[in-house]
């Protein structure tokens, strides 16, 4: 479950993160000398700066830093359809697809903003998506302490999709539900109407 801390000190040079590019356009058969590849090590290694953009923050210090305290609230508060873009772990292949995620609170609430950060700052690692479901409920759960959270998230990996069994239009969903989502039925309903998922049978992972 741990995730390599940020400030890993091994971390290679940007000229060892290229030249390790080419030696893969030359793996998949391809001259990284050519025109139109040369400066396509530059490239690749920009793109994964953005791809995983999540590794430099701790989720659970960008939650903390911006909950308010407001008592009397007790409905829930649900994002839905939080697109999100990751890399599964195996493959380093694109997972697309979208979070909800829903949360009782006591006490704390966050800006809604930060709930699509928390889905960001999770997604922009290498992951798998039962682990990814996971850490976004337990942060959200761990930081405001509320009655309960639910987090369901549907993924298509396009290390199905476009390679191994090729299956493109299968997703898959996981889900955690922590507190009143797990524990009362009517709760946890509410919420699956919320994000359309009413006549779902049981879901993984609950
Ligand atoms: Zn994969």
């Amino acid at each position: 479950m741990t995730q390599p801390p940020s400030d890993t000190p091994q971390r290679p040079t940007r000229e060892a993160a290229e030249e390790a590019v080419r030696t893969l356009i030359a793996w998949a058969g391809d001259d990284p000398s050519r025109e139109g590849l040369i400066d396509t090590p530059a490239r690749v290694v920009r793109a994964y700066e953005e791809y995983f953009a999540g590794y430099p923050d701790d989720p659970a210090q960008v939650l903390a830093r911006t909950f308010s305290e407001v008592d009397g609230y007790d409905e829930m508060i649900v994002m839905t359809d939080i697109r999100f873009e990751s890399h599964c772990e195996h493959h380093m292949a694109p997972i697309i697809g979208k979070a909800h995620v829903a949360y009782l609170p006591t006490h704390r609430v966050v800006g809604i903003s930060k709930l699509a950060r928390l889905v960001d700052l999770y997604a922009k690692r290498l992951q798998i998506q039962e682990r990814m479901t996971v850490q976004i409920a337990d942060t959200l759960n761990n930081v405001l302490q509320p009655q309960g959270v639910a987090v369901v998230i549907e993924g298509s990996h396009q290390c199905m999709t476009t390679r191994g069994v090729h299956k493109p239009g299968a997703a898959m969903v996981t889900s955690r539900m922590l507190g009143v989502f797990r524990s009362n039925v009517a709760t946890r309903r509410e919420f699956l109407a919320m994000i359309g998922r009413t006549g779902a049978g049981p879901l993984s992972n609950t």
